[in-house]
């Protein structure tokens, strides 16, 4: 299927690995010049060659934390009217509330509500004025069935569904699409390090934690990040002009609500 969007402009938030990168890559094999960024330059580097070599298309990065005034700017300034955002960063740390001060419920917001807020604002109007639009945050499936361990982002992310569910309404009818796309449990590097913290609090070996958290999924598998990256690319796709404004689940049947 050619989804359309061949020659546009990404940029991909957080993408030398995990779920980023495969966005990044499923875009770019669909024609799309992407940027990319990480704070880790040199595998944030090896990424992008990667990524090109495979697929033909040009890849830019730029090395900085995206939750930083300083790291937007970057960003925006290699990529600076993207056709395509995909708002992602690293998710905060699991625990227990009890623990948390202000300055961590801020960091929390910060990575996971107010930076893409803040990208969608600086980009969307020009995607408006140009006709076409597709921004994509990563988001998690907590915000549809909380988990218990990570209140932090149960409650950042919420904050930035709900924003979404207002301005995806306004933008839709210039056909310019904000949609949110659930994760699961996906094999990255971020689900075995939370496999690691259950093991220290449990005593459980850390691949006894993750056997039995993989035999509550449905599909008894944790997904992996190129069909996430083909679900967002389609989802960035000219024929997806008519979605917007959805919490879209990828989770191998975990949910188990009807609606
Ligand atoms: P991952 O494999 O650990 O990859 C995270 C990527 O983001 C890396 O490229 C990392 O590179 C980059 N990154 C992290 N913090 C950044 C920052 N402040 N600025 C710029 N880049 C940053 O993680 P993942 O599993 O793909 O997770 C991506 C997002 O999905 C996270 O928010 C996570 O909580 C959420 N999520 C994941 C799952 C899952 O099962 N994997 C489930 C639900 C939600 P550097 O470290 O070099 O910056």
């Amino acid at each position: 299927m050619d989804l359309g969007i061949a020659g546009k402009r990404a940029l991909v938030c957080a993408a030398s690995k995990g779920l980023g990168r495969g966005c990044a890559s499923a875009l770019a094999r669909n024609g799309v010049d992407v940027t990319i960024t990480a704070r880790t330059e040199a595998a944030l580097r090896a990424a992008a060659d990667e990524i090109a070599a495979a697929t033909g298309q040009k890849v830019s990065v730029v090395a900085g934390d995206i939750t930083t005034a300083d790291g937007r700017a970057a960003a925006l300034a290699a990529c600076p009217e993207p056709d395509i955002l995909i708002n992602n960063a690293g998710g905060p740390p699991p625990g227990d509330f009890r623990e948390w001060d202000e300055a961590e419920w801020l960091s929390a917001c910060t990575a996971n509500m107010i930076t893409p807020i803040l990208l969608i604002k600086a980009t969307v109007d020009g995607m408006m004025a140009r006709g076409f639009g597709r921004i994509v945050n990563i988001t998690s499936s907590s915000v549809k069935a909380p988990i218990a361990s990570l209140g932090l982002s149960n409650g950042a992310r919420s904050g930035l569904t709900g924003f979404v569910a207002g301005i995806a309404r306004q933008t839709v009818e210039h056909n310019v699409t904000i949609n949110n796309l659930l994760p699961g449990r996906f094999d990255t590097d971020r689900l075995h390090a939370g496999f690691a913290h259950a093991a220290k609090t449990t005593g459980q070996p850390a691949a006894a934690v993750a056997a039995g958290v993989m035999a509550q999924i449905p599909a008894k598998r944790f997904g992996r990040p190129d069909e996430f990256g083909e679900f967002c690319a389609f989802l960035c796709s000219a024929q997806a002009g008519y979605i917007t404004g959805q919490n879209l689940l990828i989770d191998g049947g975990a949910y188990p609500g009807t609606y």
